[in-house]
């Protein structure tokens, strides 16, 4: 039996999560779960997970969630505040914590679970984008182990050998004969849209993804494409490799999850039907395989696979998350706050679809961080680069 904490326990991660767990009580226990505000969902979860320890990070939800537990009598403790939740991530009852907090909250959480030498199944890329080789290294003083979620990640995962595998952040591709790896991505909503039509989409059209049902910032994210950016960054943490190591293809069916290419010719890829229940199970399950209600790939109701090079005029956040790559942590922690900012102001109609990587580029410039060599050093520049994308909005709306 394995007690499972989940972090982001009512987004949608948060819920694939739970419905793969629901499927193997002979499994997993919930211990914990935390989330930001959402006190229904969360009611809910308690009354069938039973957990021991919850946390909210918004103390008003934590407040209204204590009187709740209170009047019906649910046996669980309340832990408040953004120190609730991290410290709920942090005291070593759960042999798996999964992070599903969405952004760079996510990141003492999950420096906290590190340190408790347990599992982490990953999905908050944002948090392995600011601290990448931090992250790892916490992770091995501790003996905690790193399992992807992300799809992408998972697929590459499961197409690499055992020693790869056992040794993520630290392993070696080339002695693995590794000769790239292929990170897929659908292109989003608006693979076809004439490029000057893009100033125009809103936040209605933009999180409405052909593929993948998401939370608002990741469709975002899969719109500008700054998530295969992050990804980008992510797989070169993950996989310890270098940027020239990583080739973004993209693959509109998301049929296919993502590959690696081998110097003997063959390639290696996982396929599926595009529902994060695979990779959350695969991470659950290491190394068995256990069902996760996925339905499964008809390939004769198939149509095309087809390919593609991303076009960086239409993909702008893309390009600039791979520049920010090569430069270092600072440039992809400033890179993240800074999408975070430009991000929650497209969603709040402030900004333009389009103005989302001006704001970006605009902080990358004027980002004159050292590497940062602590985590605080990291929230540090997150701080600084929220600063000046918010001046920057400022500006462009004043
Ligand atoms: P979401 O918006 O649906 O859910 C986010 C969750 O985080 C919610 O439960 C929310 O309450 C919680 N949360 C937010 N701030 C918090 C805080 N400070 N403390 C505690 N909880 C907090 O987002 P999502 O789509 O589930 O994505 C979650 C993460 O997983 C993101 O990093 C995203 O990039 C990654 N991811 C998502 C998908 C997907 O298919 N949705 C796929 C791959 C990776
Ligand atoms: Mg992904």
């Amino acid at each position: 039996m394995r007690y499972v904490t989940v972090l982001g326990a009512t987004g949608s991660i948060g819920k694939s999560t739970l419905d793969v767990i629901r499927r193997h009580p002979d499994l997993f226990r919930v211990y914990g779960l935390a989330a930001s505000t959402s006190v229904d969902s969360m009611i809910e979860s308690i009354r069938e997970f039973k957990p021991k320890v919850v946390a909210m990070s918004s103390q008003k939800a934590a407040v209204e969630l204590l009187k709740q537990v209170k009047e019906l009598k649910l046996p669980c403790e309340v832990l408040f505040g953004e120190d609730g939740v991290e410290n709920l991530a942090g005291d070593g009852s759960a042999d798996i914590v999964v992070g599903a907090i969405v952004g760079a909250a996510g990141l003492r959480p999950l420096i906290a679970a590190a340190k408790t030498g347990c599992i982490i199944a990953l999905a908050n890329k944002e948090a392995l984008v600011m601290s990448g080789t931090i992250f790892f290294e916490t992770a091995k003083k501790y003996g905690a182990r790193v399992l992807p979620v992300d799809s992408e990640h998972s697929a590459i995962f499961q197409s690499l050998p055992f020693d790869v595998q056992e040794n993520l952040g630290f392993c070696d591709l080339k002695k693995a004969h590794v000769d790239k790896i292929l990170l897929t991505g659908s292109g989003g909503p608006f693979r076809d849209t004439p490029i000057k039509d893009l100033e125009l989409v809103d936040a209605k059209t933009a999180i409405a993804h052909p593929v993948w049902s998401m939370g608002p910032k990741i469709s975002v994210d899969s719109a500008t494409m700054m998530n295969k950016g992050l990804e980008f960054i992510e797989a070169r943490y993950l996989f310890n490799a270098d940027d020239s190591d990583i080739q973004v293809v993209i693959h509109p069916q998301s049929v296919i999850h993502s590959m690696v290419s081998y110097e003997d010719g063959a390639v290696m890829a996982q396929l599926g039907n595009p529902d994060m229940r695979t990779p959350i199970a695969v991470a659950l399950g290491f190394p068995e395989r256990i069902s996760s209600g996925v339905n499964r790939l008809d390939f004769t109701k198939l149509s095309s696979l087809t390919f593609l090079e991303p076009d960086f005029s239409r993909y702008p956040c893309l390009k600039l998350a791979m520049q920010a790559s090569k430069s270092g942590q600072s440039a992809t922690t400033a890179l993240n706050a800074a999408n975070e900012v430009a991000v929650a102001s497209f969603l709040e109609s402030k900004i333009k679809f389009t103005d989302i990587s001006r704001v970006v580029e605009s902080v990358l410039c004027s980002n004159t961080c050292k590497e940062p060599e602590s985590i605080d050093e990291v929230l540090s520049i997150d701080e600084n680069a929220r600063k000046s994308a918010a001046d920057y909005i400022g500006k462009l709306n004043g």
